[in-house]
C-alpha cells in the first residue's frame, strides 16, 4: 500500500470554476483516494502517510493533448525525416518524445496518425511501466484515399467496403479510434488540398457504422465546410480543426456557416482547434492580422456552444511536442476564458476521449494523474508550461533537472 499526500494553495479539479483553496490530494496505489481540504484530508489519512507542501502552487490534473502525432519530430520537414527512418529508430524517437510530453504535464494523448503500430506498442510499453510516457489511445493509420493526405502512413483504401475491411483490421490490431482523413491537408507532398474533399457522407458512414461495432469511436479530419458538413451528417465523434476553411482562407465572422456551427453543437460533438505553439512563429512572420480570422472562428464557435478541446497536432511541421501549454494561451487569446481553457485540456478532453471514469479530473477512484505548478494558471495560462511535478497513473516524474520533492 503505497500512499502520498500533496497539498497546494489551490486545487483545481478540473472542472470549471470548480477551485479548493488550501486543497490536498491523497494517492493510494495508482488511483486518487481523497481530494478536499488539506485539514480535512490529512485528517482522514492514516498517520504518517508522507507529504509534499507545494505553497504558493496548484494542483490540477493531468493535462490531455487530444492530437499528437508521436511518429513525426516537429522539424521543418516531418515527412522527409520520417521516410529516413526504420522502425526500430522509429519507435526510440518515439519514446524519446512520449517522455517529453511527461514533462510538458501532459498524462495522456491521442494519436491521430501512426506509421507500422508503433504507437500501439509504445502504449503498452508506457502501460507496462517499461518506459515513461502519458497514457496513449491510437487510432493506427489515418484512413486516406490512394495518394491521399497522409497516405504514406499506409492507411489507403477507396469506397464503402475497403474503409470498412480497414476499419476491421484496424480494431483486430488493437486500436483505440478511428481517423478518417475527410479532406486534404497541407502535409502531404502532392496530396490534395486542405479543402478538397476525400470521402462521401456514404464513405465516412461505413467507418463509423464499422468502427461502432468494435466499440470505437471516430475522429475526422475535416477542414472545408464540405467535409464538416460530410462529416457531421456521417456521425464522426470529433472534428480535427474545423476550420471551415475555402481556398480564399477561414471563414470567419458571426454569418459565416452559423447554421453548421449551431447543428455541430446541438449533436455534442467535440472540435480540436489544433492550437499550438508554432502560432507564435506564423505571427512574427507575417503578423497579427493574420491569425486573428483563425482566433475569432473558436471563440465564436465556444460562444455558440460548440465543446472544444485542446490537441496541439504536435509532431508537424515546426510543432514539438513540449508546446502544449503555448497553444492553451493561444486559445486565451482567442478571448476564451482560462477555467474553460483548463476544462478542455482537462474534464472535456477526457470526455472526448471516453475516459471521463479513468482521468481529466482530480476525483476519488480516477487514476493519479495531475500536475503542480508554481503560481495561477487562471491568472497566467503559461505556468503550465514548465510544471514542478508530473504523476501518471500514480508514477512520480520530475521534469526539471535540479527538482526534488519536499517531503515532510
Ligand atoms: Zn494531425
Amino acid at each position: 500500500m503505497t500512499e502520498r499526500i500533496l497539498t497546494a494553495a489551490e486545487v483545481l479539479t478540473g472542472t470549471a470554476g470548480e477551485v479548493i483553496p488550501d486543497g490536498a490530494v491523497l494517492l493510494r496505489d495508482g488511483l486518487i483516494e481523497d481530494v478536499g481540504p488539506a485539514p480535512d484530508v490529512i485528517g482522514r489519512a492514516p498517520a504518517g502517510t508522507p507529504r509534499a507542501s507545494f505553497p504558493g502552487a496548484r494542483i490540477l490534473p493531468g493535462l490531455i493533448d487530444v492530437h499528437v502525432h508521436l511518429v513525426f519530430d516537429g522539424g521543418d520537414d516531418p515527412v522527409a525525416a520520417l521516410a529516413a527512418l526504420d522502425d526500430g529508430a522509429l519507435a526510440l524517437d518515439m519514446a524519446g518524445r512520449a517522455r517529453r510530453l511527461l514533462d510538458a504535464g501532459v498524462t495522456t494523448v491521442r494519436d491521430l496518425g501512426d506509421r507500422g503500430g508503433l504507437a500501439a506498442r509504445l502504449r503498452d510499453a508506457i502501460a507496462a511501466g517499461t518506459v515513461p510516457g502519458p497514457r496513449i489511445l491510437t487510432a493506427g493509420a489515418p484512413i486516406t484515399v490512394t495518394g491521399g493526405h497522409c497516405s504514406f502512413l499506409g492507411g489507403q483504401a477507396d469506397g464503402a467496403e475497403q474503409v470498412r475491411a480497414l476499419v476491421r483490421r484496424q480494431a483486430a490490431d488493437g486500436v483505440d479510434l478511428i481517423k478518417v482523413m475527410v479532406t486534404g491537408g497541407h502535409l502531404t507532398p502532392d496530396g490534395p488540398s486542405s479543402w478538397d474533399l476525400q470521402y462521401t457522407v456514404e464513405e465516412v458512414g461505413a467507418a463509423v457504422e464499422e468502427a461502432h461495432r468494435f466499440g470505437l469511436r471516430v475522429a475526422a479530419h475535416v477542414h472545408s465546410r464540405e467535409g464538416v458538413e460530410v462529416a457531421v451528417a456521417a456521425g464522426a465523434h470529433t472534428l480535427e480543426h474545423c476550420t471551415l476553411l475555402t481556398e480564399a482562407g477561414p471563414a470567419a465572422g458571426p454569418d459565416a456557416d452559423e447554421k453548421l456551427i449551431r447543428t455541430i453543437a446541438e449533436k455534442g460533438i467535440f472540435v480540436c482547434p489544433t492550437f499550438h505553439g508554432g502560432m507564435g512563429a506564423l505571427e512574427a512572420r507575417f503578423g497579427a492580422d493574420v491569425l486573428r480570422p483563425w482566433l475569432e472562428i473558436r471563440r465564436h464557435q465556444h460562444e455558440q456552444g460548440v465543446r472544444l478541446i485542446a490537441g496541439t497536432d504536435a509532431g508537424v511541421t515546426g510543432v514539438g511536442v513540449e508546446e502544449y501549454a503555448e497553444g492553451l494561451r493561444w486559445l486565451g487569446r482567442a478571448g476564451l476564458p482560462a477555467d474553460a481553457v483548463i476544462a478542455m485540456a482537462t474534464s472535456v478532453a477526457a470526455d472526448a476521449l471516453d475516459l471521463g471514469g479513468r482521468t481529466g479530473r482530480l476525483r476519488p477512484g480516477l487514476d493519479a494523474d495531475l500536475v503542480v505548478v508554481d503560481g495561477d494558471p487562471r491568472a497566467d495560462l503559461s505556468v503550465l508550461r514548465h510544471p514542478r511535478l508530473v504523476v501518471t497513473r500514480g508514477r512520480f516524474h520530475l521534469p526539471r533537472a535540479e527538482g526534488s520533492l519536499p517531503w515532510d
